[in-house]
């Protein structure tokens, strides 16, 4: 991509930004109560009275170009009843029925259909006529079944002349191609076009100051879309109790346009998250084997090798101690785990990839799992209501797959997972012990990864970051100015 092109979309991301804060204004107003930072709240109030003087101006050049300068009517677009793109909230003055001026060659009108509408009907509101639709059907030819049934939502795009006369017609026949009749040659021609896929790059960023869905949603992102950012940096942030207000999001994610028309959200290419004070970064990248994988600056993988916590619990009955009140025995002896309490049949997670070595009865421990996890490291897992199905002594299990159920087995009081981390045999407190890092990137890999993902996508994070602090610097100013 040339550096204009990608000004020209930088700059048109900057305007859609804006235009998606004016219009979540309201949500903002609606949702100040929430904040924990006050010290912006003053903002909406600006926005408020700008969005009047928006519509003052609307207001002016649409009586303008209306009455007083009919010249600029005939050259503004008509206004079609199924035209859907008007955005303007003031009712548009009626146009006389006469044929605007000249649209250009190759000026395409898009209509959507709407609920009830046939196909003669849009035709008729374009001032054309059931012989003009039978044109299009005749040199259809293949295409023409798609015509058959349409729905609403689809599209058509119209091509009429100065005189009135319909020139061109285009539809989707079908996902993989697009049917275009012309009739102003010599012969009508119908011809198909593979409809365009593509995968622009969005932005978005966002301040936390009650939780993170609400501010996803006040950054413009769906919840599948936060939900992808949460998942990337799990790992180093528990989203649940380290959040802080002022922790902040940037994220840069593949969008999906067919034909021009935004379909949907993709994947996360990069994405930058500021929990008290620290930064942690994930990037994607394309590994070897072809598959994506998503990594921190260094090129370690995001995921870590071990899980803190298998499984999701709902508070520690009883941490790792050296010397404990055991309340089964009533002896004092060391806790060689931490106790996790949750209700009985909750899933229990490995907690890193590994294989089975042990799987039974075990005394105290009741329904018992230990998983080896290299030379050094294994995990256990103790009073099961129950195991998961087909996990046997010598298989395989990936992180996170459930191994089986919470339970009270054993020596238990009640429900709670009793979770071991042992190095070289010996029990250490799975809370505080240094989890061994992932390996990095195998070394031609990582100065790929460094060189086509890390070096431009962290310039663009920057640029972001830069930016906002900018605007962030304009808005006191703004405020003194009222
Ligand atoms: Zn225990």
């Amino acid at each position: 991509m040339s550096g204009k092109i990608r000004g020209g979309l930088r700059a048109r991301k900057q305007a859609i930004c804006r235009k998606a804060q004016r219009r979540h204004c309201s949500f903002y107003e609606r949702c100040a109560h929430w904040s924990f930072d006050r010290s912006e709240s003053a903002s909406p109030i600006h926005w408020h009275r700008e969005r009047w003087v928006l519509a003052g101006t609307a207001l002016i050049a649409t009586l303008l170009s209306g009455f007083i300068m009919p010249a600029w009517a005939t050259a503004m677009k008509p206004a079609p009843t199924v035209e859907p793109h008007t955005l303007l909230p003031l009712p548009l003055p009626k146009l006389s029925p006469i044929r605007q001026a000249a649209p250009k060659v190759d000026d395409w009108q898009v209509v959507r259909v709407q609920p009830g509408q046939t196909l003669s009907d849009i035709f008729s509101s374009h001032g054309l006529s059931l012989t003009d639709l039978q044109r299009v059907m005749d040199a259809a030819g293949s295409a023409k079944s798609a015509l058959h049934s349409i729905h609403p939502g689809q599209e058509f795009d119209f091509l009429i002349g100065k005189d009135g006369s319909l020139r061109g017609f285009r539809f989707d026949k079908d996902q993989a191609d697009r049917a275009i009749v012309r009739l102003d040659g010599p012969q009508p021609t119908m011809t198909l076009q593979a409809r365009v896929m593509d995968v622009r790059e969005e932005v978005a960023h966002g301040v936390i100051r009650s939780n993170l869905y609400a501010a996803g949603a006040a950054a413009g992102l769906n919840a599948a879309m936060v939900g992808k950012l949460a998942n990337l940096f799990k790992y180093d942030i528990d989203f649940v109790q380290d959040l802080r207000p002022g922790d902040s999001f940037t994220v840069i994610y593949d969008a999906t346009y067919r034909d021009g028309v935004r379909r949907g959200e993709g994947d996360i290419v990069a994405a930058e998250f500021v929990n008290q004070g620290t930064r942690y970064t994930a990037y994607r990248f394309k590994k070897a084997d072809g598959d994506y994988g998503w990594f921190s600056e260094d090129g370690r993988p995001i995921q870590k090798s071990f899980l803190r916590i298998p499984v999701d619990f709902t508070r520690i009955s009883s941490p790792f101690s050296m010397d404990r009140l055991d309340p089964i025995t009533g002896r004092r002896q060391e806790h060689s785990g931490v106790d996790y309490a949750a209700p009985m049949g909750t899933p229990i997670h490995a907690a890193g990839d590994g294989v089975i070595k042990f799987r039974g009865w075990e005394r105290g421990y009741g329904n018992f799992v230990v998983i080896q996890h290299n030379k050094d490291i294994s995990t256990a897992y103790g009073h099961m209501s129950r195991f998961a199905k087909g996990e046997r002594v010598g298989e395989h299990v990936k992180q996170g797959e459930v191994i089986g159920y919470v339970g009270m087995t054993g020596w238990a009081t009640g429900p709670h997972l009793h979770y071991e981390f042992r190095v070289d045999g010996v029990a250490r407190n799975p809370q505080t012990v240094t989890l061994p890092k992932p390996q990095p990137l195998p070394a031609a890999q990582l100065a790929k990864f460094k060189a086509t993902v890390v070096k431009p996508e962290l310039a663009r994070l920057e640029q972001i970051d830069q930016r906002i602090k900018l605007a962030r610097n304009d808005t006191p100013a703004d405020h003194t100015d009222n």
